[in-house]
């Protein structure tokens, strides 16, 4: 047990009450509720539909199906990232090509998406990582360019927005992670929003046997292949307490985010994520960089402070080493740069000043240390 740890779950007696209700009702796969928080769901991103689903990953997985990606295809994804971002690539049988990313937002790299460009490129994958949100004008010009699809891996980017529009409003088809390390948090889950009513229509067949309904018939019918990735009304009870609350808990995050940058400010060599031009940060994580961060990193934790690396830079592991199922056109140095200096602070809404103050201090007495 950490004295202060990572994350915690948002987690209220309404929460509670809400599982029971549900659970009383009798409908424990996806019904009533689930249906509820899609709609607040796009509601809150603005977009034309949210749809439920089992993970961040699944939903991942059904974009590129739904979009006809598959074998033969390249699709461009960021070094530094959860594995999930490339491993999905994998799983419909085309070829992750995998880029560099910004070493001061950490997000993909564009210049290194056109360097990327082969005939095969049918579409990018941008993630918003920590909930820094994606250029979207700067992506758009090359997607429109060179007519490549986008799938954005929005997994920690509730409640960040770009030039006021939220994330999981413009790329093709957005995906979202109801994760516990994630804001928005109800175990495991994930929600999907797109414009697209053709494609949400076989998306939502998709994830339910390849399962449509006629309006005459109770009875569905089957039409295309099809598996079950549906969340249940049990866990999107979770998140329907917590949607409501989006606004309360990201600005809770922007909040502590401003309170680390004002005791960390002036500490030399720490460097800050840099926020987006135009764009506003969600903090679904908040972390800097620093020198030795391993050994940050370990003496921090033995000290009951639980921090943890960033994320990890795809390069490095064995699954994404370059073959012909894999490609890397060019050494990704800034995300190894940045995967071997990115630590990521404890953060959590009930995270008071005085723990802010107890992580900054361990961290400056470690970093003066080193030095
Ligand atoms: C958490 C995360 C995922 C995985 O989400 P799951 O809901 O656990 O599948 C994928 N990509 C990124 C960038 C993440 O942070």
């Amino acid at each position: 047990m950490y004295k202060i740890p990572l994350t915690k779950p948002y987690l209220t007696t309404d929460m509670i009450k809400r599982v029971q209700e549900t659970m009383e009702s009798g409908f424990w796969t996806e019904g009533p509720v689930v249906n509820e928080l899609e709609f607040l769901f796009e509601t809150y991103i603005g977009c034309g539909h949210a749809l439920a689903v089992t993970s961040c990953t699944t939903g991942l997985e059904i974009a590129l199906r739904a979009l006809g990606i598959g074998a033969g295809d390249e699709v461009i994804v960021p070094d530094y990232t959860h594995p999930a971002t490339a491993q999905v690539v994998f799983l419909v049988g085309a070829v992750p090509v995998i880029v560099d990313v910004d070493p001061c937002t950490m997000n993909i790299d564009y210049d290194s998406i056109v360097q990327a460009i082969s005939p095969r490129t049918k579409a990018v994958i941008p993630v918003s990582i920590f909930g820094n949100p994606i250029n979207w004008p700067r992506l758009d010009e090359i997607k429109r360019k060179y007519s490549l699809l986008v799938i954005e891996d929005a997994a920690c980017a509730i409640g960040s927005s770009f030039q006021g529009v939220r994330t999981g409003y413009h790329p093709d088809i957005s995906v979202f992670s109801l994760h516990p390390r994630k804001t928005i948090a109800i175990g495991e889950g994930g929600m999907i929003t797109t414009n697209s009513s053709r494609l949400y229509d076989w998306m939502k067949s998709y994830k339910n046997f390849g399962a449509k309904y006629q309006e005459k018939s109770d009875l569905p019918m089957f039409t295309g292949i099809g598996t079950n990735c549906k969340l249940s009304d049990i866990t999107a009870s979770i998140g329907l307490e917590q949607i409501k609350q989006v606004d309360v808990l990201v600005d809770r995050r922007r909040e502590l985010a401003a309170s680390y940058t004002r005791l960390l400010e002036g500490i030399e060599p720490i460097e800050f994520q840099k926020v987006t031009m135009g764009g506003e940060h969600a903090y679904q994580s908040f972390c800097i960089q620093v020198d030795n961060r391993d050994m940050i990193k370990k003496e921090m934790r033995q000290a009951g402070i639980e921090v943890q690396i960033g994320t990890f830079a795809l390069h490095r592991e064995n699954a994404f080493h370059p073959s012909p199922m894999c490609k890397l056109p060019a050494l990704p140095h800034q995300s190894l740069n940045v995967f071997e200096r990115t630590l990521a602070l404890p953060m959590y809404h009930d995270m008071t000043l005085f723990e802010q103050k107890m992580v900054v201090n361990a961290l400056v007495k470690l970093i003066r240390k080193d030095s």
